[in-house]
C-alpha cells in the first residue's frame, strides 16, 4: 500500500475535472480525496501500486474534453489510511495560480435537452453543465466557485442541487447550474426603458419583434448584440444607419451549419472551426442571398453558429439567418451591463432583451480566418481568451504589456507564459481608454497580478502610452517602450516557441518607428534581445497625416508625385479624378513643403494607393477595407510579377507603380501587385540567408499574399512562420511587447 499526492496545474477548474478524479478512484477502488485550490487540483489516493499508477496514467489519458493540464507534479508517500474518497470543499489560501476558462458554447447534450418536451429544462435560455457554458464572463473572484460568480444570487432548487452534488452527474460543480424554477429569467423592456414580459413571454415577444423587421438588442454572454433580419436590406441598412456604421462588414449568425451551406461555401477546416466549443466568427466565401448591406462590396462573410441557449431558441424560432453586431455605437466599446444597454442601445435598438445574470466582464465575440490552410485569429476573444500562451522558456519577471491601439489586447506575462486579454478595441478615445483602463485592472485583481515592469509601444500619441507612463510613475515600475513592427515579429516568434534570430517581414498601416517615420514595410532581424532594421520599403509622404490613412486617394497621389513630380497634375487617371482641382494643387503644395505629410515605409498604405490607382477605392470607411476588396480580385493563374528594385536597404516601388499604371486588367494589376510584393520577400530572403521568417503585421492577413510568400520562400527551403494563436494585426503585439519585458536584463 503506498499513498500517492498529485497536484494538477493548468485549466482544470470548471470543467468537471473532480467528478472525473472521483470516479476514477471508484473504478480502482481507490481511497482518499480531491479538492480544488488556488493552483489547480490536489488529489491524494491510497491503493496498490499497480492502481496508483494507472491512475496516473488515466487521470492525463482519459480527462475531460475541456480541461487542460500542463503541468502533473506527483510523490509517493506512507498511506494514512483514509476510509472512503471525498471531494472536499475549495481552499482560498496561497498564491493565485489557477486559470480561468474561457466560455463555451452549448454542448450537444444540453442541446438536446434544451429541445426535449419531457425535460425540465425544455426551451430554458440558461441550461448548461460542466462541459458547456459560461465562466470567464460570470467569475468575479477565484477559485471559481458559485459563491464567487454572478449566480451567487441564485438559489438552486432540490433538483439543481442534488445533480450539482452528485459526482456522477453532468452538472456536479458546474456552477451556473440552474433550472426555471431556480435560475435566471429573460425580461423585454422597450427602448423607453418600459418592461413588456418577461420569461417565456420575452422570448416570444423577441422572436416577433426580430421576424417582422425590427431590431433587438439581446444580452448575450460578454455583452450586447444588436440582431436583426440579415435577409431584410431594410432594417439592416437602418441598423447601419442608427450604428453610425458605413461599411464595415456585419457578422451574420445561422441556427446550423446545414443553414450556412445556402449562404457560403465553407471548407472542411472552416466548417470545423464554426463547430468548435469556442464557435467564432468564420470569414466565409459568400454564395449571396443575403441583405447586401451587410458586407458592401466584400465576397466574404463573416458567419458563427449559435452559442448560448438564448441564441438557439431566437434563430430556430426566427427561421433565418440574423445580423449579430457588438451592441454599441461605432468606436465605442461592447455594452455589457444592463444599464448601459438601457441607456446606450436604446436609440439603436427598437427593443432591449435583458436577463438577470450579471456579466461580469465584456468579452466580444471571436473571429477566424483561413489563411493558406491555417486558421489565422483576426480577433481572439470570446472563447479563447483567458487562456495563455506557453513560451519556450520562463519569464525572468512579471510584465504587464499594454498593446497598440487599434483592436487592442493586453497581456500578462509571468513564469512560462503569457495571459492575452480578450478584445478591448480601438482604444482612440475617452471612452475606449476607460474600457482598457478598467479591464486591465480587472484581470490584475482576478489574477492576483502585480507587474514587476511595463511595456509599451513607442508611439508618443497612443493613449495605451501615454497611460503605460502614468501607471508605471505611479507604481514606481520601470517602463520599456518598444518598436512596434519588432513587438509584431516578437509575437509570431513566441507563439511558434523560436529562439535565437530570425528574420521578420512586419508590414502593416502605420507604426511608430525609432527615427520619428512611420514605418510598416519592415524587414527586421530579430532576437528576443534586439532588432536590426535591414530592409524597407522607400518611404513616400502621407499628405495630410490622418487624413492619408483614410483616404487611399492621398496616397496614390502622393505616389504618383514622387514619380512625376508637378506632372503628375497632368495624367488622365482614376485618383486624380477623385479630386476637384483646386485640392489637387492644395495637395501638391502640402507634399511639395511636406507641411503634415509624415513619411512612412508603409505596406499597407502601398495597398491602398494601388486601390486607389485602379479605382478599385478612393476612401475607405474602416481600417483594411482596400486591402480586403484587392484580395477578392487576386487571380491564382496569374503567375508573373512586376519589377522591383533592391537599393542598400531600400526597396524601390517605384517601377511596380509605373507599371502598373498602366495595366488595363483590375485583377490582373492586383495579382502582380501581390506577386511583386512575395517577391520581394523571397529577395530579401536569400540576401539574408536566414533559414526563418516570421510574417506579422495586419498586412500580413491577406489571403494571396501569405499564400505566395509560403510557396515561394518554401520552395527555396525557407521556414515560414505565420501567426495562429494571435492576430497579425495589432491585436497580437501585447505578446511580444510581454515577452520582450519579461526577458529584458538591461534596464535594472
Ligand atoms: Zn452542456
Ligand atoms: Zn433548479
Ligand atoms: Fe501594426
Amino acid at each position: 500500500m503506498k499513498r500517492l499526492k498529485v497536484h494538477v496545474k493548468g485549466a482544470v477548474q470548471g470543467v468537471g475535472f473532480r467528478p472525473f478524479v472521483y470516479r476514477l478512484a471508484e473504478e480502482l477502488k481507490l481511497k482518499g480525496f480531491v479538492i480544488n485550490d488556488t493552483k489547480g487540483v490536489q488529489i491524494e489516493v491510497e491503493g496498490d501500486m499497480k492502481s496508483l499508477e494507472l491512475f496516473l496514467l488515466k487521470l492525463s489519458s482519459e480527462k475531460p474534453p475541456l480541461a487542460r493540464i500542463h503541468f502533473v507534479d506527483f510523490q509517493f508517500l506512507e498511506p494514512l489510511g483514509y476510509e472512503d474518497f471525498q471531494i472536499r470543499e475549495s481552499s482560498e489560501l496561497g498564491e493565485r495560480e489557477v486559470f480561468v476558462l474561457p466560455d463555451m458554447a452549448t454542448c450537444e447534450d444540453c442541446l438536446r435537452e434544451l429541445f426535449d418536451p419531457s425535460d425540465r429544462r425544455y426551451l430554458y435560455p440558461f441550461i448548461n453543465c460542466t462541459n458547456c457554458g459560461p465562466r470567464f464572463t460570470i467569475v468575479e473572484r477565484l477559485p471559481y466557485d458559485r459563491p464567487n460568480t454572478t449566480m451567487k444570487g441564485f438559489t438552486m432548487c432540490s433538483k439543481c442541487l442534488k445533480e450539482y452534488e452528485d459526482p456522477k452527474d453532468r452538472r456536479f460543480h458546474a456552477q451556473p447550474n440552474a433550472c426555471p424554477r431556480c435560475g435566471p429569467w429573460l425580461s423585454l423592456y422597450s427602448s423607453r426603458g418600459e418592461i413588456l414580459a418577461e420569461k417565456d413571454r420575452a422570448l416570444e415577444l423577441a422572436v416577433e419583434i426580430l421576424k417582422s423587421g425590427g431590431i433587438l438588442a439581446l444580452k448575450g454572454i460578454g455583452g450586447f448584440h444588436l440582431m436583426c433580419d440579415a435577409t431584410s436590406e431594410a432594417v439592416v441598412s437602418l441598423l447601419r444607419e442608427r450604428k453610425r456604421r458605413r461599411e464595415k462588414p456585419f457578422a451574420v449568425m445561422f441556427s446550423s451549419l446545414e443553414e450556412i451551406l445556402f449562404y457560403a461555401e465553407p471548407s472542411n477546416l472552416e466548417r470545423a472551426l464554426l463547430l468548435s466549443p469556442e464557435r467564432p466568427i468564420v470569414l466565409l466565401k459568400a454564395k449571396g442571398g443575403l441583405a447586401p448591406s451587410v458586407a458592401p462590396g466584400l465576397k466574404r462573410i463573416g458567419a458563427f453558429l449559435p452559442y448560448s441557449p438564448l441564441h438557439h431558441l431566437i434563430l430556430r424560432s426566427v427561421g433565418r439567418p440574423m445580423v449579430a453586431t457588438s451592441g454599441n455605437l461605432s468606436e465605442e466599446p461592447i455594452a455589457y451591463k444592463d444599464h448601459e444597454a438601457l441607456e446606450r442601445l436604446s436609440e439603436l435598438a427598437d427593443y432591449i432583451l435583458l436577463h438577470n445574470r450579471e456579466i461580469k466582464r465584456r468579452c466580444d465575440d471571436s473571429v477566424v480566418k483561413v489563411v493558406g490552410g491555417f486558421a489565422l485569429p483576426i480577433r481572439r476573444s470570446r472563447g479563447y481568451a483567458p487562456m495563455f500562451i506557453t513560451l519556450p522558456s520562463e519569464l525572468k519577471r512579471k510584465v504587464l504589456a499594454v498593446g497598440g491601439m487599434l483592436k487592442n489586447t493586453f497581456a500578462l506575462g509571468f513564469k512560462d507564459r503569457v495571459l492575452l486579454s480578450q478584445h478591448v478595441g480601438d482604444v482612440e478615445n475617452l471612452g475606449t481608454l476607460k474600457a482598457f483602463e478598467e479591464m486591465v485592472l480587472d484581470l490584475m485583481e482576478l489574477y492576483s497580478f502585480e507587474p514587476e515592469v511595463v511595456v509599451c509601444d513607442m508611439h508618443p500619441r497612443y493613449e495605451t502610452t501615454r497611460w503605460a507612463r502614468n501607471f508605471s510613475e505611479e507604481r514606481d515600475l520601470p517602463l520599456l517602450e518598444i518598436q512596434h513592427h519588432f513587438a509584431h515579429t516578437l509575437s509570431c516568434m513566441a507563439e511558434h516557441g523560436l529562439e535565437g534570430e530570425v528574420l521578420g517581414i512586419a508590414w502593416d498601416g502605420t507604426g511608430y518607428g525609432e527615427d520619428g517615420t512611420l514605418w510598416g514595410g519592415e524587414f527586421l532581424m530579430c532576437s528576443y534581445k534586439d532588432y536590426r532594421r535591414l530592409f524597407y520599403f522607400s518611404p513616400f509622404k502621407l499628405i495630410g497625416g490622418e487624413k492619408a490613412v483614410k483616404e487611399p486617394r492621398r496616397v496614390a497621389l502622393s505616389l504618383l508625385f514622387e514619380l512625376f513630380g508637378e506632372e503628375a497634375l497632368n495624367l488622365d487617371l482614376p485618383t486624380l479624378k477623385a479630386f476637384d482641382f483646386k485640392e489637387l494643387h492644395n495637395l501638391y503644395r502640402a507634399w511639395k513643403s511636406g507641411v503634415n505629410s509624415p513619411q512612412t515605409s508603409s505596406v499597407g498604405r502601398l495597398f491602398d494607393g494601388v486601390a486607389s490607382l485602379l479605382d478599385i477605392k478612393q476612401v475607405i470607411s474602416y481600417e483594411g477595407q482596400a486591402s480586403m476588396m484587392l484580395e477578392d480580385l487576386y487571380d491564382p493563374w496569374v503567375g508573373d510579377h512586376y519589377p522591383f528594385e533592391l537599393e542598400a536597404s531600400r526597396i524601390n516601388w517605384k517601377p511596380i507603380i509605373l507599371s502598373l499604371k498602366e495595366e488595363k486588367d483590375k485583377r490582373r494589376a492586383v495579382s502582380r501587385f501581390i506577386n511583386t510584393l512575395a517577391q520581394v520577400c523571397l529577395r530579401v530572403a536569400k540576401e539574408m540567408g536566414v533559414e526563418r521568417v516570421c510574417l506579422s503585421g495586419g498586412v500580413m492577413q491577406n489571403d494571396p499574399l501569405i499564400s505566395k510568400i509560403r510557396e515561394l520562400l518554401e520552395s527555396e527551403g525557407f521556414r515560414v512562420y505565420v501567426h495562429q494563436k494571435v492576430p497579425a494585426n495589432d491585436g497580437g503585439i501585447s505578446l511580444g511587447q510581454a515577452v520582450f519585458g519579461g526577458l529584458w536584463e538591461q534596464y535594472l
